[in-house]
């Protein structure tokens, strides 16, 4: 028979060993006893066995927090080396230098462009070492800007001269950024080298072109208004004398002598009339364009009022399509609509002139046309016509004019920055037409 502690080992097999001291009391109260601790132990060991389990997801909670930050690592690391991949090709392929310093200024990124302006290799570079590439009277004076920058954090934009291949002075614009962290604390320097030789030697020739035009312009007006001055006065004179001479001829003087006396009365008046053409023409636009949004519907009308005479007498229909505002000089524009239209007119054929304005617009410019049904124009005289005093009648009566019309519209509309040009068909007609540019959104 198995006693009464083996009997309840047998009941409960596998619960923990009773206590290794003799039971107190009586059996009931032992086992009372006995099954309080039984239970207390069997909580603790669920406890410890909750305990366990808990601590033993939080480790593979752990592990998988470890793992993942090592995937964002091995992430981000890779990340970087795709930027830095980039950075590098940039810096390879574009063509100025690029590069990178530390807070004080010494340098320790550049790229193969900056090296190659510098002449230098990115070890003799590093530092301050490739400010040797400077030239050397002006290197001194770019520390001390460079230094001022780096101790005030300021953007950096200046023009330099480096000393190029085989010695030859190169200009180069730096331009440098801080680079800061959050804290607004300035980590790096970002800068470019650009090489902007070619770009100054175009503009320094530019401008002494400028230089020369505007001199020789001066030169022409003083010219002009010299010329213009100067022959006025022998002209009133040979006038005068001429008026004088017909004064004191006997009444039954020679009429072939009156004539002469006429004619040199007249040549005399249209040499005065070419001078004044001249004069206007030298200083059209003198003091610059005076822009502005100006109606061409407003223009036309103040020329077509002073034509009216002229059309009425002519019998000429003028038509237009509706005409947009343009920016330009108002008094310059109206004065090529009025050269245009008074040519449209005066070289009429044998029926009314019939004039019609078109107006259309390109995409960077307005393109007017104004087209007349007179006695046109043979192609080789195209160009010619556009020069000043040239004219293609020789009959002053039936075609009065100086030939300054279209050298006058031509020089206005080019001022503008548009062309003139011309189609035409001798006996059938003539258009001419010239371009003002639209301004450009930018
Ligand atoms: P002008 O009319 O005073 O002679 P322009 O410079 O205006 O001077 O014109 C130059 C020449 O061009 C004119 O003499 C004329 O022969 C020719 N011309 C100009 N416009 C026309 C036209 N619409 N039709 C035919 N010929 C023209």
């Amino acid at each position: 028979m198995p006693s009464r502690k083996e009997q309840t080992h047998a009941k409960s097999p596998g619960k923990p060993a009773s206590p290794p001291y003799p039971p107190v009391g009586g059996s009931g109260e032992f086992m009372g006893h006995w099954q309080t601790e039984m239970a207390e132990l069997r909580q603790r060991v669920a406890d410890t066995d909750q305990a366990l389990r808990q601590a033993l997801a939080e480790l593979q909670d752990t592990r998988q927090q470890l793992r993942d930050a090592r995937t964002d690592q091995a992430k981000t690391e890779a990340a970087l080396h795709e930027i830095e991949q980039r950075f590098r090709l940039l810096g390879e392929s574009i063509p100025f230098g690029i590069w990178i310093s530390d807070p004080q200024g010494a340098l320790e990124y550049a790229s193969p462009s900056f090296l190659e302006m510098t002449q230098m290799t990115m070890e003799e570079a590093r530092g301050l070492g490739w400010t040797r590439s400077l030239a050397p009277e002006l290197a001194s004076l770019f520390l001390e800007q460079w230094r001022y920058h780096t101790q005030t954090g300021q953007e950096w934009e200046t023009e330099h001269c480096i000393r190029g291949e085989n010695g030859e002075r190169r200009t180069v614009l730096i331009r440098g950024r801080p680079v800061r962290d959050a804290h607004g604390r300035i980590t790096s320097w970002v800068g470019v080298h650009l090489d902007i030789t070619a770009r100054k030697k175009i503009e320094t020739s530019l401008a002494e072109h400028v230089r020369k035009l505007s001199r020789i312009n001066a030169e022409l007006e003083q010219f002009a208004s010299v010329v213009s001055h100067d022959l006025r006065s022998p002209l009133t004179s040979i006038s005068g004398c001429a008026q004088l001479l017909k004064e004191l001829l006997p009444n039954q003087s020679d009429p072939e002598v009156t004539e002469l006396l006429d004619n040199i009365q007249n040549s005399v008046r249209h040499m005065g009339r070419l001078i004044k053409g001249l004069l206007t023409y030298a200083q059209l636009g003198r003091d610059g364009l005076k822009i502005s949004q100006c109606s061409t519907q407003r223009v036309l009308t103040n020329v077509l009022s002073s034509l009216r005479a002229v059309v009425t007498e002519t019998g000429a229909q003028i038509t237009h399509d509706p005409l947009p505002v343009v920016q330009a000089d108002e008094a310059l524009l109206g004065q090529v609509f009025q050269n245009l239209l008074e040519n449209a007119i005066k070289y009429r054929g044998q029926s009314p002139p019939v004039v019609h304005i078109s107006a259309r617009s390109t995409d960077s410019h307005w393109l007017f046309s104004v087209k007349d049904n007179g006695i046109g124009i043979e192609a080789r005289h195209f160009d010619k016509i556009f020069q000043i005093f040239q004219r293609l009648h020789d009959d002053e009566h039936r075609y009065p004019g100086l030939g300054v019309g279209l050298a006058t519209c031509k020089k206005i509309v080019e001022e503008h920055g548009g062309q003139i040009w011309l189609e035409s068909t001798p006996g059938v007609g003539s258009i001419f037409h010239f371009s003002l540019p639209q301004p450009q959104a930018v």
